[in-house]
């Protein structure tokens, strides 16, 4: 019991080791990653994960709960305040199991509900015809233009009104654009349903007061917690006053046993960061840099869906370059450049075999890049799209990345990757 994982299971703590280095000789544009600080990494190791914690703090079903109930209660007040919700649930294992509780929560099985169509950037958890909610519910879906990457409400509030859906989903995992959750608000009052709105991706960016937030004008808004907010993996729930019983009766016992609680220590410590003027400051940044890498890319010859981007992410569409996104993505991969292909709203394209690239700067932004780093980055990308074919050119691009990461260190946590940069 005492051995150190080092001794127990060498072959584990090598494994370890070295992810730990790769992810810090690699440039990581994954939209969705981040890198936790050591404070949030050290509670997500804590004790707590020993807890069983099943019910809510002061109506618990185990006993031992003096320490878990002040953890959970810290946790959710941090968020309270933050998003300035009237409830919040924060034992969601992830933001696709926060959904389906939301779902139960107001809608019975059969009942329609309408979120954004995963090739247009939803998530699959919105009613994708491969996900469990599309079976369990009646699933419509509405689009994003494909030009102009806008949202045609009257379009929207028309398939609502045909539909009658029990609940309107926005949000979205694969969208560089601002959304307009107060519009979508006001068509789902119209229609009498429910507005369910899931800021997975930008929540880090709605605490800090650079996009809109929906808790005003949604009943309930869902989030992750490991995106943009820096947080450890979970998902977490706000909602009104009037739904705060259905929701967490949804979360426990509806749909989950005992909460994670290390993980729910470790996101009241990620709440604490992002209640700082450096939340704030890394937030700005993110969008400083997402759009000197947009505009930088777009000057190399890469067409973007919608022409740039508003907030963290960026998505390319290939199609003019005429290279398919798992191909790109894989070669940029041997050049130590994270990324993941994508589906561009519009494109007949299987998402298995997509046209398009999705990066984005939470993570890059964490390691402290700037502008002058996403300049080098655009000009890293442009390379290996232009000598595809080319493994050489693709392992001076490697090379050139690494020592870019060489640069940014990354918060280092217990398992310390010795050879990180051995490799310049
Ligand atoms: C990432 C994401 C989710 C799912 O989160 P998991 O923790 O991976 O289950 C849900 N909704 C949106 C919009 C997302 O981007």
């Amino acid at each position: 019991m005492i051995t150190p994982l080092e001794q127990y299971d060498p072959q584990m703590y090598e494994l370890l080791r070295q992810e730990a280095a790769r992810q810090s000789a690699c440039i990581r544009l994954i939209p969705s990653e981040n890198y936790v600080s050591k404070a949030v990494m050290a509670a997500t190791g804590s004790c707590l994960t020993n807890k069983y914690a099943e019910g809510y703090p002061g109506k618990r079903y185990y006993e031992g709960q003096q320490i878990t109930d002040l953890v959970e209660s810290i946790a959710i007040e941090r968020a309270r305040k933050l998003f300035k919700a009237d409830h919040v649930n924060v034992q969601s294992h992830s933001g696709a199991v926060a959904n389906l509780a939301a779902y139960s929560a107001v809608a019975a099985v059969g009942d329609t509900i309408m979120g954004l169509a995963l090739p247009y950037g939803g998530h699959l958890s919105h009613g994708w015809k491969v996900s469990f909610t599309s079976k369990v519910f009646n699933s419509v879906s509405y689009e994003v233009d494909p030009e102009t990457g806008q949202f045609d409400f009257n379009k929207i509030e028309e398939l609502a009104k045909q539909h009658k859906p029990k609940i309107i989903i926005t949000g979205a995992s694969a969208y560089p654009r601002k959304i307009d959750f107060k519009t979508f608000g006001e068509i789902a009052k119209r229609v009498g349903a429910y507005h369910l709105s899931d800021i997975a991706h930008i929540s880090g960016l709605v605490v800090a007061g650079l996009h809109q937030s929906p808790v005003p004008y949604a009943d309930i808004v869902s989030t992750t917690t490991h995106k943009t907010l820096r947080g450890p993996r979970g998902g977490m729930l706000m909602c009104t006053a009037a739904l705060a019983d259905a929701i967490d009766k949804a979360v426990f016992p509806g749909l989950q046993g005992g909460p994670h609680m290390h993980t729910i220590s470790a996101l009241a410590v990620a709440l604490k960061e992002a209640d700082s003027p450096e939340f704030v400051a890394y937030a700005k940044q993110i969008i400083k840099n997402a759009k000197v890498l947009s505009e930088t890319l777009m000057e190399k010859g890469f067409k973007l869906f919608s022409g740039g981007t508003d907030n963290h992410l960026i998505l390319i569409d290939l199609r003019s370059k005429g290279i398919p996104g798992k191909k790109l993505s894989k070669a940029l991969d041997r050049a130590r450049i994270e990324t993941n292909y994508n589906t561009i709203p519009g494109d007949p394209a299987k998402p298995f075999n997509p046209n398009g690239l999705r990066i984005g700067t939470p993570a890059v932004t964490t390691r402290g890049m700037k502008e002058e780093q996403m300049k080098i980055i655009a000009s890293l990308i442009t390379k290996v799209a232009e000598n595809i074919d080319n493994e050489e050119i693709i392992a001076q691009v490697g090379r050139e990345s690494l020592l870019l990461c060489s640069q940014f260190p990354v918060p280092e946590h217990f398992i310390i990757p010795e050879k990180r940069f051995s490799l310049i």
